[in-house]
């Protein structure tokens, strides 16, 4: 929306501001003071906040722990049918997050070990620790798994995933936004721009009078958010990406199949002399590693000017024709079957390009 602004495109509207009291209980600064989940200024607003009314908490990770490793080597535990990572759904009951391989026959690909270590406070975790830490206080968990649209103007300690907040009537007395290392240590492009879309959703329950405490973390997205200066955060983004040619500055296309196929592809994008197009380059091809992929695969990303857009998209989808057609006959005589798993494929202004595989 930034670049749009940027561009000209759309004109910038300023709303009266109504925004909600954010502070921040800096964890680098004093990491003494955090008593179990949460700083002890952050725990404080939460027993204020509790006298008045719903208190909610936000958490990166669902389940029990997000992360486990191995008991000896510390090693981050791997599923042995999938590679997938594993984690904890409750106490004591690991399994893959990718294929749900349970973790009791798990052995460790460095050192051999059996053991399964939790690390991390997933939502039920958290929620756990804080009938013990705020005795007395009616604790609401709220994830994918128990979600609860509305919660009432009672005092409750709401621990909820980010997405999964309950709306609380008349508000909540104080937001408490936990782990943000964590969600900015996602693997992706936007890691920044989606925390601080999660961050100001949760602090926009929060009641007129309520406040928002931010209990860890540091860097500039935060910063923006507890400064409110979020338009200069977005223009330096924008600014990185233009230096660096990341979407939005420029759009991109990723071609993905068999390795001859890609690079049969790629050639497609080149002038006479082996150049590529002005405007054009290409990042890879790199061997695909995915659980829903097959190996074998590559994939290359193609970044382009805007102004190129028409003419890539001609060349790509021509060269997507150009496979399947090759393919086709080269299969004359043979029954119609499954598809080719090395056939290309295209996908253009895709967000997950940029993505790493492990997420939150
Ligand atoms: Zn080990
Ligand atoms: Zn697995």
């Amino acid at each position: 929306m930034q670049w749009l602004v940027d561009i000209g495109y759309v004109q910038p509207e300023r709303l009266p501001p109504r925004r909600t009291r954010v502070v921040h209980a800096d964890a680098s600064v004093v990491p003494d003071a955090f008593a179990g989940r949460v700083p002890e200024f952050a725990a404080r607003a939460i027993r204020e906040g509790l006298r008045k009314g719903p208190v909610l908490v936000q958490v990166a990770s669902p389940g029990y722990a997000p992360v486990a490793v191995c008991a000896e080597c510390g090693e981050l535990a791997r599923c042995t049918a999938c590679a997938g990572p594993i984690g904890f759904r409750s106490a004591g009951r690991a399994a893959c997050r990718w294929c749900g391989e349970q973790g009791a026959g798990w052995r460790c690909r460095h050192c051999g070990g059996r053991g399964l270590e939790q690390r991390g406070m997933g939502s039920q975790r958290t929620a756990e620790q804080f009938e013990r830490q705020f005795t007395g206080a009616r604790v609401v968990l709220s994830d994918g798994e128990h979600p609860h649209e509305r919660i009432d103007s009672r005092p409750a300690l709401v621990v909820a995933t980010r997405g999964a907040e309950p709306i609380a009537a008349g508000g909540y007395r104080a937001v408490v936004l936990l782990d943000a290392e964590r969600l900015l240590g996602i693997e992706s492009l936007r890691a920044g721009e989606d925390c601080m879309r999660w961050w100001q959703n949760a602090a926009a329950l929060a009641a007129p009078d309520g406040v928002c405490v931010v209990a860890s973390g540091g860097g500039p997205v935060v910063r923006a958010f507890v400064t409110g200066r979020i338009e200069e955060w977005l223009r330096d983004e924008l600014r990185d990406r233009h230096a660096l040619r990341y979407p939005p500055a420029v759009r991109v296309a990723s071609v993905t199949g068999g390795p001859a196929e890609v690079d049969r592809a790629l050639g497609a994008l080149r002038g006479p002399g082996g150049a590529e197009l002005a405007g054009v380059d290409v990042l890879g091809p790199v061997p695909v590693l995915r659980r829903d992929v097959p190996p074998g695969l590559v994939r290359a990303i193609v970044r382009f000017d805007y102004a190129h857009g028409a003419e890539v998209a001609k060349r790509l989808r021509g060269a997507l024709v150009a496979d399947a057609a090759g393919a086709s006959s080269r299969a004359a005589g043979r029954r119609p079957g499954r598809a080719r798993p090395e056939a290309l494929r295209l996908r253009f202004d895709d967000r997950g390009v940029f993505d790493g595989h492990l997420g939150a």
